[in-house]
């Protein structure tokens, strides 16, 4: 489950966000939308807590995220948050394997070969282990990355741009994936994009398996802060 109340962000030397109240079902399907900078990826790294809000609250899998500072966040995160950056960032000098159990070391639990092999497995990837990311295609470097993000059985799935340069058919595979995988672990999933597609993509995905709400973001109106340059 995800509430959040009265959720504002100020960036130093930007805008202020403020965001409109939202409550995410444990399970369910969150489609975050709206124009590009009107604060999608803020509102991924809110939840996800990396960073604090300046005001307002916000719950995340029963967590009440203003308890929540530096070290405590970290291990809660490792614990709870799948997150799928924008940007895959697996480490480019590693394998697939070993991505996976960096991931594994940076949560604190031993490594688990097992367990990776176990995930690869399930997004069809278990015979790219030993490959290099510059040895992948786009949507094989995806799947790998949704096999690390959901390694953890986290009960919070967080995808930013995940159709982002994917022609038709590449988007509908990845959001199938996504909702899928989401389903499997009886994950919360947030989807963050600009991509009018998604919102088409989701119900059929869904196949009424999952509950599925939308929130559109507005652009913020008025960026307060002054850009000194
Ligand atoms: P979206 O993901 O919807 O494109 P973002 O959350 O990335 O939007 O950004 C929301 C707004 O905050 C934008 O106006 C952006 O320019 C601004 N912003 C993002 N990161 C920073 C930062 N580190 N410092 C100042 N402003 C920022
Ligand atoms: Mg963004």
């Amino acid at each position: 489950m995800i509430r959040t109340s009265q959720l504002t962000y100020r960036y130093p030397n930007g805008p202020t966000l403020a965001f409109p109240d939202v409550e995410v079902p444990q399970g369910t399907v969150l489609l975050l939308s709206g124009p590009s900078g009107c604060g999608k990826s803020t509102w991924l790294a809110l939840a996800a807590a990396l960073m604090a809000p300046s005001a307002g609250q916000l719950t995340v899998a029963e967590q009440s995220l203003d308890a929540l500072k530096n070290v405590a966040a970290d291990a809660w995160r490792a614990r709870t948050i799948g997150f799928l950056p924008q940007k895959m960032q697996l480490s480019p000098a590693l394998s697939v394997q070993q991505n996976l159990a960096l991931a594994q070391w940076a949560s604190g639990q031993p490594e688990d070969l097992q367990r990776i092999e176990s995930a690869l497995r399930t997004l069809g990837v278990q015979a790219l282990a030993r490959r290099k990311p510059a040895q992948l295609s786009g949507g094989q470097a995806q799947r790998v990355a949704l096999a690390r993000a959901v390694l953890l059985e986290p009960r919070v799935i967080l995808a930013d741009e995940p159709t982002a340069s994917l022609d038709d058919q590449a988007a509908a595979d990845a959001v199938g994936l996504l909702l899928a995988t989401a389903h499997k672990h009886a994950a919360t999933l947030v989807i963050a994009t600009h991509d009018a597609r998604v919102a088409t993509l989701i119900p059929s995905a869904a196949n009424g398996q999952v509950g599925f709400q939308s929130l559109r973001l507005a652009r913020h109106s008025q960026p307060s802060g002054t850009m000194l340059k």
